[in-house]
């Protein structure tokens, strides 16, 4: 069986319901699905989720909220009237307006747009509605229980197929509503498919998956036909906006692949992201490539060279202990160069350099910023040992000064730091050289 997940654009009017109810129908194997609140019908519309906090802060304020909950309850007649729906949609709206003046908490109030809409998704597509609360839960701390959600869900999902989920939300141990972070839908569609040990999670958007770059700095990128997790999560980490990270998790622990499709163009593959690079057609091709600004370079240098590794070992636990995040770029006996966020660098390196100080060790360091970071990914990138040589050519020949390349631990990508200014250039460069002519 399939999941499909359903982002706010899929569902943002009748008009798009009615693609979802095509591509639903469309295989018989799609047995659960999961929506999110309506969102843009077009650029500078109002996405449900806002509306739905804008009025609980007017209500934490003492403010009026009613015309904004009036548009709300518009934006869902509208649909249920032009789908001719059988849901009485009247007694939910007035129960939330009258929990929203009760002082329910912005978490109760942000989820309902998913709760709503599961309502009049399942009753458009006949199928039954199993409200997240019931299924999806979070412990004390606010931290998803994922075990219990996975039998429980399990267990309800195979009883009450085919059915709609809502996502975005669950419930605490008290039974009080939690959300998860912006664009959590993605998050309840991949435990689902976990749950029902899913052949695919579907993951239905506004885009027929994802490019080889970021389209406003590369004219025209190919899509990325397929991709790997690890793949996906490096050119996640230098920048591009891909699905929700906690998303990941749940299936592809188990293998299963999830797959990026377009609502408004159900005919394209998109990209499928899978486990393992086996089912990939070119197993040496680069996946994509993606850039970052605001890095610096931290340059630790022992002032006596003697062969212990102990000053090395000594930054990098300092660096733990502080909890920063950085991409090792060179070491050698005497010297270990990072680079970090500098946003990282500035909140949290206080006490690094007295650490590593309390060594006794006489040093040299120096904290440059204004680096961007470029991440070049694909299986093969490491093991073709022309990659670094072809980096250096393509960039000198633009006259883009490069300051490091890395070879990541993951073995999927290469780094290249270059000045912030050159960071467009840089990307478009090496994209010639390398993504271009993969297809
Ligand atoms: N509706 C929520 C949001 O706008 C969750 C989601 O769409 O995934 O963030």
């Amino acid at each position: 069986m399939i999941v499909a997940k359903f982002g706010g654009s899929s569902l943002a009017d009748a008009k798009q319901f009615q693609k979802v109810r095509a591509i639903v129908m469309g295989d018989e194997r799609r047995r659960v699905v999961v929506p999110s609140a309506p969102g843009k019908r077009f650029s500078d519309d109002d996405k449900i989720t806002d509306m739905l906090y804008y009025c609980f802060y007017a209500r934490q304020r003492g403010d009026d909220f009613d015309a904004m909950f009036e548009k709300i309850k518009a934006r869902y007649f509208e649909i249920a009237n032009e789908l001719s729906l059988s849901v009485n949609l009247q007694p939910y709206l007035e129960e939330i307006h009258a929990q929203i003046i009760a002082g329910a908490n912005a978490d109760y109030c942000a989820s309902r747009g998913e709760y709503l809409n599961g309502i009049l998704l399942a009753n458009y597509l006949g199928f039954s509605f199993l409200d997240a609360a019931e299924v999806i839960f979070f412990d004390k701390n606010g931290v998803l229980d994922s075990e219990k959600t996975n039998r429980r869900l399990a267990k309800r999902l195979s009883a009450e197929m085919p059915a709609v989920l809502p996502g975005f939300y669950g419930s605490d141990a008290h039974g009080n509503i939690r959300v998860f972070s912006r664009g959590g839908s993605d998050i309840t569609g991949a435990l689902a498919a976990r749950a029902c040990e899913a052949e695919v999670y579907e993951n239905w958007t506004d885009v027929s998956g994802f490019l080889m770059a970021d389209p406003r700095i590369v004219a025209n990128p190919l899509p990325i036909r397929h991709v790997t997790y690890h793949e996906m999560h490096a050119l996640a980490s230098a920048g591009a906006t891909v699905l929700h990270e906690d998303s990941v998790a749940p299936v592809s622990q188990d293998g299963i692949p999830t797959q990026i499709r377009n609502t408004n163009d159900p005919s394209h593959p998109g990209t499928l992201i899978t486990s393992t690079a086996v089912r990939r057609e070119n197993f040496s091709i680069f996946a994509g490539i993606a850039g970052k600004k605001g890095y610096s370079l931290l340059l630790a240098e022992k002032q006596h060279r003697d062969a212990s590794p102990a000053f090395m070992q000594g930054v990098f636990q300092a660096a733990q202990h502080c909890g920063m995040d950085f991409q090792l770029l060179s070491v050698n006996g005497s010297h270990l160069c990072l680079l970090i966020e500098t946003e990282q660098y500035e909140t949290k390196s206080i006490g690094f350099w007295e650490e590593i100080s309390e060594m006794g060790v006489p040093y040299f360091h120096s904290v440059e910023p204004g680096f961007a970071c470029i991440v070049l990914v694909g299986y093969g990138v490491v093991h073709n040992y022309q990659t670094i040589n072809r980096i250096y050519k393509a960039l000198q020949k633009r006259e883009i000064e490069v300051s490091m390349i890395t070879q990541g631990m993951s073995e999927i990508s290469t780094w290249v730091a270059v000045q912030e200014d050159d960071m467009e250039d840089a990307i478009r460069t090496l994209y010639e050289e390398f993504c271009r002519d993969t297809h």
